[in-house]
């Protein structure tokens, strides 16, 4: 059923809602993202770095010339029970001090981590250098796929997947949590800055029992396109959302052509999904 409403609504164009740039852990600069957006012929793209939000200022830069929509994006490394709960924000305020103090503190925090999960290594006999895992970072929110690279290139693992599994991942010895932010507190500052949240690429056999508590919380949807997903994955997910009224997105997730194979344009969904925010948007802001 979801495909024929793809198949209809693709005349109103395409949109990639979810987009890492060299700002989190993406290996373009949101000019190449933009630059790669247009010449696919894609119609609205967000830029939604890890608890980051410069990549939006320079991708509306960059698309000035062009008929590419921007949709301000983030997306915010949540923590629940000590697991990873991503969140994404679209259509949120960029020029609020407010969210641009939060994300100074996120960003203060991923610095001191990565010296922790750096001195855990240490600790296990695996030494690598700040200042090269800094300089993979670049201006970015430093995140783990940075230590990663680092640990690939130094030969201590022959997979970018190996340093996770190894040690970089949840329960991993050199595992080392983000600043605790829970999934609640992440869907109060997106809403707090004039935007709408999604739970982003959300476990196919999600606790439903999790997702209506965000949804109590203020949740406005769930991300059904991705890369990772099947067909049937994404089927039951939009049955969960339509079951809760939620609204639906998706996108590549693009961080550079190893992970997952995906390209930017990769998972793009029908612009009435964008149509769909807006309209809940001016909703919200008329009661
Ligand atoms: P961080 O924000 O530092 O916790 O890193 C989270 C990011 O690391 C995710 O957004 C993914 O890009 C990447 N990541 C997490 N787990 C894995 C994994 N098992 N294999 C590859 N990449 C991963
Ligand atoms: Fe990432
Ligand atoms: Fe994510
Ligand atoms: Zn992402």
């Amino acid at each position: 059923m979801i495909r024929n409403d793809l198949n209809n609504s693709v005349e109103e164009g395409l949109a990639d809602l979810h987009i890492h740039t060299t700002n989190s852990d993406g290996v373009c600069t949101a000019q190449q993202v933009v630059e790669k957006a247009v010449e696919i012929g894609l119609r609205a793209i967000s830029i939604t770095d890890h608890d980051a939000i410069v990549g939006v200022d320079e991708a509306k830069k960059a698309a000035q010339p062009y008929d590419l929509e921007i949709i301000p994006g983030i997306e915010l490394n949540c923590i629940e029970d000590g697991e990873s709960v991503h969140v994404l924000g679209y259509f949120i305020d960029t020029q609020n001090t407010e969210l641009q103090q939060h994300i100074q503190v996120l960003q203060n925090d991923r610095f001191q981590r990565a010296e922790k999960i750096i001195l855990k290594l240490k600790n296990i006999g695996i030494k690598i250098s700040l200042d090269l895992v800094l300089q993979k970072a670049g201006p970015g929110a430093i995140g783990r796929p940075h230590i990663a690279e680092v640990l690939l290139e130094d030969g201590y693992v022959l997979s970018f997947e190996e340093a996770f599994a190894r040690f970089l991942g949840y329960g991993k010895p050199a595992f080392v949590q983000n600043y605790p932010i829970t999934p609640q507190k992440g869907i109060q500052l997106i809403q707090s800055v004039g935007g709408i949240s999604f739970l982003a690429h959300p476990q196919p056999n999600i606790i439903v029992t999790r997702l209506d508590q965000y949804v109590k919380n203020g949740l406005d949807g769930i991300e059904i396109y991705h890369p990772r997903f099947s067909e049937a994955e994404v089927c039951n997910l939009y049955n969960v959302a339509v079951d809760r009224s939620l609204l639906v997105s998706g996108g590549s997730d693009f961080h550079n052509n190893k992970k997952e194979n995906s390209c930017v344009g990769q998972k793009s969904v029908p612009y009435q999904f964008v149509t769909a925010m807006k309209d809940k948007i001016k909703k919200l802001n008329s009661i």
